[in-house]
C-alpha cells in the first residue's frame, strides 16, 4: 500500500480503532472515501411538531410545558414539549436529578431522534437534545447527516470524523477525462462530497437511486479496476517463462489411434488452440469451457501427453474423491498402453502410501499424478511440473488459480495451466471474473446423444413417478433418484435420501436400491458409485454429490425431487448425468405445487433448452451472478459498491475504457486496482 495513504495520518485513529475498522474493508485512507452511508439523516431544518410523522428522525424545537416523574411500568421523566404548531412528549428512562432540574418549563430545547407513537401523543424517547434560547439558537446542519454501515465500538460520529478528514485529503481522479466526458459521469470528487455530503434539500431517494451518475460513476469505476487488476496479472503472467512442449506429438497420435471414437470438430478446434499454447514460452492459462459430456477428459489427456513427451511432470486434480478416481481409472485405461502409469493422490491413501507417493513426485519418478484439488494446495513439491489441469473449476476464485499458479514453479519456470469446467460463463460475467484468462468453447456433443426428454410434475404424481422407474429398470436401464432439501444443508439432504432410499425399497422389493450422499464416508459412497456404475444396482438413491463427474452410460432416467429449489445451472449439471449413451433419457422434475414464477420459468427453461450457455445466460437472468460464479463460497467477485446484476450494462463498456487505460495511463490503471482490489491482490509477487 502507498504510505500517503496510510490511516495512521488522520486523527483518532489508534491500532484499536484500526482493527475494527479492518473488519469494516477499511484498511487505507482512500477505503473510507468508498465507505458510502447507508442512509441520510436530515438535520438542516427544524420540524413543525404538527407536522411530524411517525418513524422520521427529526429536528424540532420547542418550549417545555410541565416535566413530571412517571411511576407506570417504567419509571420515566417525561416532558411535554409544545412549539405552537403541536405538542410532543420527551421521555427518558434514564435520568439523573440534574437532568430533571435542566428540564424545567419555561426552557427551550431543541432534539432530534425518532419520532414515535406513544400512548396520547407522539413521542421521542431519548433523543439527543441540547437548550437554546428563542433570539440565539445555534446554526443547523448544512448537510444531510451520513449514517455508515458502523462496526462495534466503531460509532457513527467517529466515523463520520474519519471519513470528513478524508474528503480533505486530495484524491486522484483516475479516470481519463475523455471516458469522464462520454459518459458524463462527474469528477471523483465531486461525486464523493455528493454522497457523503449531500446539501440540505437534496432529494434523499435520487441519491440511492443505483443509476444517480454519481453511484454510476463509482460503480463503474469499481468494475474497471476488478477487470484491471485481472488483466495486469494477465500481463504478469505472460511476462513469466514457461517450458516448451516441442515434440513429434507421437504419444497423442498414438492415443487418438487408439480411441474407439473421432475427436469432434469442437474437440479438434480446442485440442489445436491448447496445442499452440503449449510450445509458447509462456504460461498457458486457459479456460475450457464444455457442457456435461462433450468430452473434455481426452483433451485433457492429449494435453497432458504433450507435456509428458516433452519430460515434464503433470497433475490433474478433481474437485472430489469420486471424480478424481473416476479420471484416475480413464487416464489409466488410455495412458497404460503408452506405459504411462498414472498415480495417486487422494485422502484415502494410508500416511505411510502418501508419503511414498509424495517422495516419487519430488524426486521426478511419477510422471502423471491425479488427485483432488484439495491435496495440491497441501504440501506436494513436483520436480520439474509442467503442467496442471484442474478440472470443474467453475467455483474457484481468481485467489485460488493464484495460489496454486505459484504453487508448481521450478526455478523460473511456471507450469502451464488447464482449466476446464462444465458450468458456462456468460461474456459479461467472463469479463469480470475469469479476464486473466484464454478461453476456449467446446460447444458441440459427440454424435450419438439422443436428447434428454424433461417434464415437470408436481409431487402429488408421485406414485406414477415411481411406477415408471419400476418399468424402466425392468428393461435393464438403470435411474438416479436425487433428493434435495435446502441446498445449504448436506445434513438435512442426506436424511431425506436414507428415508427415501427405504420408502422406495419397501415399494420396488424387486429392484436393487443403493444410496450415495455426502455423510457417508467417502469409501462407502464410492463402493455404491462403483456397483452403479458396474451395473449391479439399477436404481440409485443420491444427492446432490453425484452432481459433477459420474459417467454411467446405462442410466437413462433421472428423477429430482424439490426441483424448484435448485437453480438452473444445477439442474442442468444433474440432469447431465443420464442421456450418456445412446438409449432415450428422461429427467422427470418433482416439485411442490404451486410453482412461483421464477420457479415456472426456470423448469421451463430446462424443458426447452439443453444448452448449456442458453441455461447460464438465463441463471444470470434469473438468480444473479453470485449464484452463478458461486461468489457466496469463494468470495471470487467482492464489489463495495458496484453490483454485477444490476451494473451490467456498464461492463459493455469495461473492455474498451480497460485498453484505453492499459495503454496510454498504465500508471493509473496500477492505481485503480491498488484502489479498489487492495485486499484481494495480498501476493505478494503478483505487483
Ligand atoms: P465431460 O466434458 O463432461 O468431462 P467426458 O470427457 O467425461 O465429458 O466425456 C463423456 C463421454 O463421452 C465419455 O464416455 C467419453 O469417452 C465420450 N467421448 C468423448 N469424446 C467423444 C467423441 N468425440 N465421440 C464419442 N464419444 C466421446
Ligand atoms: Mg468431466
Amino acid at each position: 500500500m502507498d504510505k500517503e495513504q496510510a490511516l495512521t495520518h488522520l486523527t483518532g485513529i489508534g491500532p484499536r480503532i484500526a482493527q475494527k475498522l479492518e473488519k469494516l474493508g477499511i484498511v487505507q485512507i482512500q477505503d473510507l472515501l468508498f465507505h458510502l452511508p447507508l442512509r441520510y439523516q436530515d438535520r438542516t431544518k427544524i420540524k413543525p411538531i404538527g407536522q411530524l410523522q411517525e418513524g422520521e428522525d427529526a429536528v424540532i424545537e420547542a418550549e417545555i410545558e410541565a416535566t413530571e416523574i412517571k411511576n407506570g411500568r417504567r419509571r420515566s421523566l417525561v416532558s411535554m414539549l409544545n412549539d405552537g404548531t403541536g405538542s410532543l412528549m420527551l421521555r427518558l428512562f434514564h435520568f439523573s436529578s440534574a437532568q430533571q432540574q435542566q428540564l424545567a418549563p419555561g426552557e427551550r430545547i431543541r432534539c432530534f431522534g425518532e419520532v414515535r407513537q406513544g400512548f396520547n401523543c407522539l413521542e421521542l424517547i431519548h433523543p439527543e437534545y441540547q437548550h437554546v434560547h428563542r433570539h440565539d439558537s445555534p446554526p443547523l446542519a448544512e448537510n444531510l447527516t451520513p449514517i455508515y454501515p458502523a462496526t462495534e465500538g466503531l460509532h457513527q460520529n467517529l466515523l463520520r470524523k474519519l471519513i470528513k478528514q478524508a474528503l480533505e485529503y486530495p484524491v486522484d481522479d483516475l479516470l481519463p477525462a475523455a471516458l469522464l466526458h462520454n459518459a458524463d459521469y462527474p469528477k471523483l470528487e465531486v461525486a464523493l462530497q455528493l454522497l457523503h455530503t449531500p446539501p440540505a434539500n437534496s432529494d434523499i431517494e435520487q441519491l440511492f437511486n443505483p443509476n444517480h451518475p454519481a453511484r454510476q460513476r463509482l460503480a463503474f469505476e469499481e468494475l474497471l479496476a476488478q477487470h484491471l487488476s485481472l488483466r495486469l496479472l494477465r500481463g504478469h503472467t505472460v511476462q513469466r517463462r514457461a517450458p516448451t512442449f516441442n515434440n513429434a506429438g507421437l504419444m497423442c497420435q498414438k492415443l487418438l489411434n487408439q480411441l474407439p471414437f473421432r475427436l469432434t470438430q469442437a474437440q479438434r478446434r480446442v485440442n489445436e488452440e491448447i496445442q499452440r499454447d503449449l510450445v509458447q514460452v509462456r504460461p498457458m492459462q486457459r479456460l475450457v469451457q464444455g457442457d456435461v459430456g462433450s468430452g473434455k477428459t481426452v483433451i485433457a489427456a492429449l494435453a497432458a501427453l504433450q507435456a509428458l513427451e516433452s519430460g515434464y511432470q503433470v497433475a490433474v486434480m478433481a474437485p472430489t474423491e469420486l471424480l478424481a478416481e473416476q479420471h484416475l481409472r480413464t487416464f489409466q485405461q488410455w495412458l497404460e498402453p503408452l506405459q504411462i502409469e498414472p498415480a495417486w493422490l487422494a485422502g484415502s491413501l494410508t500416511k505411510k502410501q502418501r508419503e511414498a507417493a509424495l517422495a516419487d513426485i519430488a524426486s521426478g519418478e511419477t510422471a502423471l499424478t491425479i488427485g483432488t484439488h484439495a491435496l495440491f494446495q497441501d504440501s506436494v513439491e513436483f520436480s520439474k511440473l509442467g503442467l496442471m489441469i484442474i478440472d470443474e473449476q467453475h467455483r474457484f476464485g481468481v485467489h485460488q488459480r493464484l495460489a496454486l499458479r505459484d504453487k508448481g514453479s521450478v526455478g523460473n519456470l511456471h507450469p502451464h495451466q488447464l482449466i476446464m469446467t462444465a458450468t458456462p460463463i456468460p461474456r459479461t460475467l467472463a469479463m469480470t471474473a475469469y479476464a486473466d484468462l484464454d478461453t476456449s468453447i467446446i460447444d458441440e456433443l459427440p454424435p450419438g446423444r439422443s436428447p434428454i426428454t424433461t417434464v415437470a410434475m408436481p409431487e402429488t404424481r408421485r406414485e406414477a413417478v415411481i411406477e415408471r422407474v419400476a418399468q424402466a429398470c425392468e428393461q435393464g436401464r438403470q435411474a438416479y433418484w436425487v433428493c434435495t432439501l435446502v441446498e445449504e444443508s448436506e445434513t438435512l439432504d442426506s436424511q431425506a435420501a436414507e428415508a427415501t432410499a427405504e420408502q422406495l425399497r419397501m415399494l420396488l422389493p424387486q429392484l436393487r436400491i443403493g444410496l450415495a450422499h455426502g455423510r457417508m464416508k467417502a469409501k462407502d459412497k464410492e463402493t455404491v458409485m462403483q456397483a452403479f456404475k458396474a451395473g449391479e444396482l439399477d436404481l440409485l438413491v443420491a444427492t446432490t454429490v453425484i452432481e459433477v463427474g459420474v459417467d454411467v452410460q446405462n442410466a437413462s432416467l433421472m428423477i429430482i425431487e424439490n426441483a424448484e429449489r435448485l437453480g438452473l445451472a444445477q439442474l442442468h449439471q444433474l440432469r447431465g448425468r443420464v442421456g450418456r449413451g445412446s438409449v432415450e433419457s428422461y429427467c422427470l422434475l418433482l416439485y411442490h405445487p404451486p410453482l412461483s414464477r421464477t420457479g415456472q420459468s426456470r423448469l421451463g427453461t430446462l424443458r426447452e433448452t439443453q444448452d448449456g450457455f442458453v441455461i447460464a445466460q438465463r441463471d444470470l437472468e434469473l438468480r444473479g451472478p453470485g449464484e452463478v460464479l458461486g461468489t457466496r463460497q469463494t468470495g471470487l467477485v467482492a464489489l463495495k459498491i458496484a453490483d454485477l446484476q444490476r451494473d451490467q450494462h456498464l461492463l459493455e463498456k469495461i473492455q474498451d475504457s480497460a485498453d484505453l487505460l492499459l495503454q496510454q495511463h498504465p500508471q493509473r490503471a496500477q492505481a485503480l486496482v491498488q484502489r479498489w482490489v487492495n485486499q484481494g491482490m495480498t501476493y505478494g509477487e503478483v505487483y
